[in-house]
């Protein structure tokens, strides 16, 4: 049974977060504002304006710009061929 518990908790840290229940409150370090699980240390990161936790794709965009900036590049313009479903590219 502990086996599949360890299952259970794997998935639902991936679709929903951590589950535990004491965390610290939102500080902010270097232009991030969090608040950080206190039992795994999983960042759960706020809007420093609304002081609501970021959705997923908030989060996702914090960390491509934590990674540098994000250049879109049409496929036309950067000399690659185009593709058939002619979505623009992005260039790190
Ligand atoms: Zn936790």
């Amino acid at each position: 049974m502990k086996f599949i518990q360890l299952i259970l908790d794997f998935f639902y840290e991936i679709f929903l977060g951590c589950r535990h229940s004491r965390l610290t409150r939102p500080f902010t370090i270097q232009n991030e504002t969090y608040k950080v699980c206190l039992d795994c240390g999983k960042q759960i990161f706020y809007s420093p304006v609304t002081m609501m936790p970021l959705s997923a794709r908030e989060v996702r965009r914090l960390e491509a710009a934590r990674v540098g900036e994000l250049k879109v590049i049409p496929a036309a313009a950067s000399g690659a061929a185009l593709t058939s479903d002619h979505e623009p590219r992005i260039a790190a």
